[in-house]
């Protein structure tokens, strides 16, 4: 094989800087930065070739971030990808689901286009969302995670997310027990967010943003758990992902039809959706009563979550936009909590001592 020195641009999937590329073709297709280093050794195999205009290559590697790509208009280059990779043809979606399924979706598709004109976005939004693979939502959810970082101006992407040893086991005792029971379709993902925010927002796929600010203006843990216990309640009804689908229904239907949630398109539609939308009555209302019944298995009072929801902010004060499914608090809300969880036999969700790790995990 011939070497090839030509540039091209190298889009790392966390950022929209293009980085200018050389490329070395060899056993492995080598992206090296403009001072020679090399920033990348792309097994051919890996390989797969994104949908461009004629006369484009746009590349993606499997063992890559989803929305990294590799794109260069060197004729002489693309042919030898072409030539070297075997497997840039083969849509990772269709290796993973077979045709059957395949067949299956675009006929949820074309049904869902029809449905929208019969009944509406909403219905049919709710319709399809048990219908969308947990193994999509999930993807999403990893994609949106950025976008909704950038979108409530916190950077560098990755840093925002507070960790402590000590801290991280009060979370996961927090989750342990607020979950109890429950079957829920995904394992909660708990990042508690260097954000002076006062929210929290379940995205899609089981991603569970607690900001600091709100942990902060808790008085007790138990209020926070609480507010968890909610939270795994949009969990489990995939309340994100219908957010959507009802949103960007169009789109979010189109990438059905093609398989393919990891278009950067449909992520930034799927997170323009998800940012400013709140949730109706009746969906925050199922997420209640489900943080009800967690509470009433744990034996954690009701009221403290209560007095939290009550300070809830609606925007956020960094961008002034609204910011997610807001949990509308209402006094029927407020009184079907206070009433539905019995507070007789009380045991904090965390001691002292964790109280203080999870409080001070951003310090
Ligand atoms: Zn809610």
């Amino acid at each position: 094989m011939t070497e090839s020195k030509i540039h091209g641009l190298y889009f790392d999937g966390k950022s929209a800087r293009p980085i200018e590329v050389v490329v070395k073709c060899g056993l492995t297709m080598d992206l090296l930065a403009s001072d020679g280093r090399t920033l990348k050794k792309w097994r051919w195999d890996d390989l797969r070739e994104e949908d461009a205009p004629p006369g484009f290559c746009r590349l993606s590697n499997d063992r890559e971030h989803p929305l990294a790509r590799f794109e260069t208009i060197d004729s002489k280059l693309i042919e030898t990808v072409r030539a070297a990779a075997p497997a840039l043809q083969r849509k990772r979606t269709l290796e993973k689901s077979g045709r059957n399924k395949i067949i299956s979706l675009i006929l949820l598709a074309v049904l869902s286009l029809a449905g929208i004109i019969v009944y509406g976005i909403p219905a049919i939004a709710s319709r399809i969302t048990p219908l969308v693979p947990l193994a999509w939502e999930k993807k999403l959810g990893v994609l949106i995670e950025p976008q909704v970082a950038k979108a409530i101006k916190i950077n560098p992407i990755g840093s925002y997310i507070c960790s402590t040893p000590k801290g991280d086991a009060a979370v996961k005792k927090m989750l342990v027990r607020m979950k109890g029971s429950a079957d829920l379709p995904f394992e909660p993902d708990i990042k508690v967010i260097n954000h002076n925010m006062k929210n929290a927002v379940a995205l899609p796929g089981g991603i569970i943003f607690l900001m600091k600010g709100l942990i902060k203006s808790a008085d007790s843990p138990d209020a926070v758990a609480g507010v968890l216990a909610h939270e795994l309640g949009h969990v489990n009804g995939r309340d994100s992902i219908r957010e959507i689908a009802e949103g960007s229904s169009r789109s979010f239907i189109l990438s059905l039809l093609l398989g393919d949630v990891t278009g950067s398109t449909v992520v930034i539609f799927a997170s323009q959706a998800l940012l400013g939308a709140a949730y109706s009555r009746d969906i925050e209302r199922n997420a209640d009563n489900f943080a009800i019944a967690r509470m009433n298995e744990a034996n954690v009072s009701a009221k403290p979550m209560a007095d939290l929801f009550s300070v809830i902010d609606v925007r956020s004060k960094e961008t002034e936009q609204n910011i997610f499914a807001s949990h509308p608090l209402t006094r029927e809300r407020i009184i079907h909590l206070t009433d539905s969880v019995s507070t007789s036999q009380n045991s904090p969700v965390l001691n002292t001592e964790e109280w203080q790790a999870l409080r001070t995990m951003c310090d």
